[in-house]
């Protein structure tokens, strides 16, 4: 039987990254007899101008009748004056939280080709491989009750919850554990259990679930020394497993470790490892439209596609080595460029790996 991938490009440099994706896409389902069969809806503001919500009934139902999903981004100054609740970003929110989308993996790999892109020096990042898997559904995102008033004395104040339960924290645990087991198998539990009480539960599940997994080494750490640590020696870590909030702030550092934000893929897994796959960066409406963007994040979240939901490693591993390809030939958009290089831009950046998977 096929595979079905819903595709949704989203808003700003979302279509011209996804249809270099898609290009990919077809070749390795050429190339490598996938069987896969795409279609396309909208998310963010563009399903805002076509059906009036961010994330249309129509368009939840078809995500969850198919296999996986790739997304570009979405968002962006159009629909910036909206209210809250209908924000392109919402749908986003919505999709991951209506699929169980629980687990976000955020992988900070620096291709060796791009360590002069580094903000850090060469020696500090250079083989650079690290997974961060986030927990994406619960905490203080979605924690309730949540609150902004204004008390008797006339003061505004606001509050928010951070609520986890332990089945939430021992599935999280899990993949985090899995994901170290098949690399380094080394897992780092980053939390703030010095201060909080979600935190102090967060680590006695993880303890506790440490016991299925023998063979790998697990260490705590406090998530301010966590952030200190990324820039200061990032390559003692291979896995990574925190909160929301945690994760949300530590893979954006992370993901700056490797140079541009334009290089990093995501996938957001449920329990049965169903995905949807994005890159880690926005819509960039200041770029959006020139045909300048960089399209590998969106190219290798492909593959990480093909990896976690369609089990297809070795169609995988040819997309990645595509890109290297590419990269090796000096090929570089504007984020990545440095003096030297060839400068080109979105679509000639998809031809070229294109070509390299072709000829692989
Ligand atoms: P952004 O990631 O869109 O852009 C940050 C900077 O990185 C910009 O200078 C941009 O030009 C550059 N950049 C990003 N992707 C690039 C690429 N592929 N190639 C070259 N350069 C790239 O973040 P932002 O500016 O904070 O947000 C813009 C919009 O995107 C906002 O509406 C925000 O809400 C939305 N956003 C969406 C997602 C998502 O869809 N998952 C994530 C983050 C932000």
């Amino acid at each position: 039987m096929s595979k079905q991938i819903l595709v949704l490009p989203g808003d700003g440099i979302g279509p011209e990254i996804v249809a270099e994706a898609v290009k990919v896409l077809q070749v390795a389902n050429d190339k490598f007899k996938l069987d896969i069969e795409l279609s396309f809806d909208e998310l963010g503001g563009a399903a805002i101008d076509k059906y009036g919500v961010p994330l249309a009934d129509a368009t939840l139902e078809r995500a969850r009748g198919v296999d996986a999903i790739l997304l570009g981004a979405v968002g962006g100054p159009k629909w910036d004056k909206l209210e809250p609740s209908i924000r392109p970003e919402r749908g986003l929110l919505k999709i991951r939280s209506q699929l169980g989308l629980f687990a976000n993996l955020r992988p900070a790999i620096l291709y060796s080709q791009l360590a002069d892109a580094s903000s850090l020096k060469p020696e500090v990042v250079s083989g650079l491989d690290i997974l961060i898997v986030r927990e994406l559904t619960g905490g203080i995102y979605f924690g309730q009750p949540r609150e902004s008033k204004v008390l008797e004395n006339g003061e505004r104040m606001a509050y928010d919850t951070l609520p986890y339960s332990e089945s939430e924290v021992r599935r999280i645990a899990r993949v985090g554990f899995d994901m170290a087991r098949v690399r380094g198998k080394k897992l780092c539990s980053v939390d703030k259990a010095n201060v909080l009480a979600s935190s102090q539960l967060w680590r006695a599940v993880v303890e506790e679930v440490a016991k299925d997994y023998p063979d790998v080494e697990l260490s705590h750490m406090y998530v301010d020394n966590a952030a200190m640590q990324l820039v200061r020696a990032p390559k003692q870590f291979d896995v990574m497993v925190t909160d929301n909030m945690f994760g949300d702030i530590l893979s954006d550092e992370a993901s700056m470790l490797t140079g541009s934000i334009g290089m990093l893929p995501s996938a957001s897994l449920d329990a049965n490892n169903k995905g949807m796959y994005e890159p880690c960066h926005g819509s960039a409406p200041d770029i959006a439209g020139q045909g300048v963007a960089n399209p590998l994040a969106t190219i290798l979240s492909v593959s990480m596609l093909l990896r976690y939901s369609f089990n297809q490693g070795a169609a995988a591993a040819a997309i990645e080595l595509a890109v290297s390809k590419v990269l090796d030939q000096g090929l570089r958009t504007g984020d990545i460029y440095s003096a030297g290089m060839t400068k080109v831009g979105t679509q000639a950046m998809g031809d070229a790996v294109v070509e390299a998977l072709r000829s692989l």
